[in-house]
């Protein structure tokens, strides 16, 4: 199993360390938006920045790049095809892979857009790093794309395996259970997840990884073809929903507003 460490930047965003299998000191940077809280962790516990992946072009995704590489120079960096980022990347699309192979790392690519228009995620290893698509319990905000968009990115997270550990950029998972129940007051699953997740919470401690088993289970977002939620999105709108992108759509606007 993938060795992956938190690093906390800004208010809630993780950037995450992707450790070698083959050498756990060497890690990989994902959407390192801050150096500094990088550069700390990577010397208090000794390790060494051996590449960045990055999924979107947003600041806090993308802000530490070019001082991680002035101290880290000629690291391999990957990051989407149609996006600038800093750090001139190598671009990848869907069926593209990101290689490290001195860490025995390797990394498919899947195209998800709707946060913004060019937004890729990388799986591999049995996890996913979802950046701001897929989040535990909700999604990203629709800036770039459409729902038709999102709803089919979302649909192509959902299918990987039960298994996959899901590493999302934001500890946002107690406020998306909270609209989650809104929305599916009688999942008793995402009503355990909510408990589970405020006693790490009152503890300081992350809720993600989450899995993408529980996301099925929990996340509205992944249940538009669910009776519950496609009945709550009608209600919300006043109107028949006849297809899945048109509630997802209703639940994406419904929690724009959700406070
Ligand atoms: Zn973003």
């Amino acid at each position: 199993m993938l060795q992956v460490t938190p690093v906390r930047a800004f208010s809630d965003n993780y950037i995450w360390l992707i450790h070698s299998p083959r050498d756990a000191s060497r890690v990989v940077a994902v959407d390192p938006g801050d150096a500094q809280p990088v550069e700390g962790l990577l010397a208090s516990r000794n390790l060494e920045l051996s590449g960045i992946l990055i999924t979107h072009h947003h600041g806090d995704h993308v802000g530490g790049v070019e001082a991680l590489l002035a101290r880290h120079p000629g690291i391999p960096v990957f990051g989407p095809a149609s996006e600038t980022i800093p750090g001139n990347p190598q671009r990848l699309r869907e069926g593209d892979r990101a290689l490290f192979p001195e860490l025995e790392l390797a990394f498919e690519v899947l195209d998800v857009p709707g946060h913004t228009a060019g937004h890729i995620a990388y799986v591999g290893h049995g996890a996913l790093f979802c950046g701001d698509t897929l989040f535990s319990a909700g999604c990203g905000r629709l800036f770039e794309g459409t729902a038709e968009q999102m709803h089919d990115s979302l649909s192509k997270l959902a299918a990987l395996p039960a298994e996959t550990s899901v590493y999302c950029a934001h500890e946002y998972t107690l406020s998306n259970l909270k609209f989650s129940l809104a929305v599916q007051p009688d999942n008793e699953a995402a009503a355990s997840y909510l408990a589970h997740c405020r006693e790490l919470r009152a503890r300081d401690e992350a809720t993600i990884p989450s899995d993408m088993r529980q996301e099925r289970n929990v996340n509205p977002f992944l249940r538009c073809d669910d009776e519950t939620v496609k009945q709550a999105a009608e209600a919300y709108a006043g109107r028949r929903l006849p297809s899945q992108p048109e509630v997802f759509a209703v639940i994406r606007q419904w929690k724009d507003s959700f406070r």
